[in-house]
């Protein structure tokens, strides 16, 4: 079996400058659990690697970040597919933690949980430090443009390493197809 990580905000559900914080304000990306189930009917594994320091800012707890969670995986499974877990850091920034994206940690994480080797594993994000945690690894970075997508290739010129599409549907397509 194959492994795909994902990032959650951005790439399955849309973003929110404010942090999701509830289950109402997770609202998935037309297309995503779809492409999700595409994923896991080509018995790839899905792992979510996420940042959430909305919770070292206590603007939610592991309770409702919980809850958040369970309504993209009835989302997930309603379409078909299914998410193996969901690796997270809720730590600040100024924490300086070792499994905020870009470190590698929640990566590192992954692996050691999993058993699988992360060289040129698939990880999708929409952001640069998805991108830097990927490289930093071996993974083999992938960048939609939904969530800060288009703003993180606007941005950043240094992507020549990246494949780039414009959302997970694509992405999930391309990985498929290769
Ligand atoms: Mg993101
Ligand atoms: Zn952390």
């Amino acid at each position: 079996m194959q492994l795909v990580i994902l990032d959650r905000d951005g790439v399955i559900n849309e973003d929110s400058e404010h942090f999701i914080k509830s289950p109402d304000e997770w609202q998935a990306i037309p297309g995503s659990p779809e492409a999700i189930a595409r994923l896991t009917h080509a018995n790839y594994r899905v792992v979510v690697a996420t940042n959430q320091s909305g919770m070292g800012r206590g603007l939610f707890d592991i309770g409702i970040f919980n809850r958040i969670n369970e309504k993209m995986y009835r989302e997930i499974n309603n379409a078909g597919g299914r998410i193996e877990g969901i690796f997270y850091c809720p730590h600040r920034p100024d924490e300086g933690c070792k499994c905020r994206k870009p470190e590698p940690g929640l990566l590192l994480e992954i692996c050691r949980r999993l058993h699988c080797d992360l060289g040129g594993i698939p990880a999708i994000g929409d952001s640069l430090r998805d991108i830097e945690a990927a490289r930093a690894v071996g993974a083999r970075p992938i960048l939609v443009r939904t969530g800060k997508g288009r703003e993180t290739e606007k941005k950043h010129k240094d992507l020549d390493d990246v494949e780039v599409y414009n959302d997970l549907a694509a992405a999930v397509d391309a990985l498929l197809n290769a």
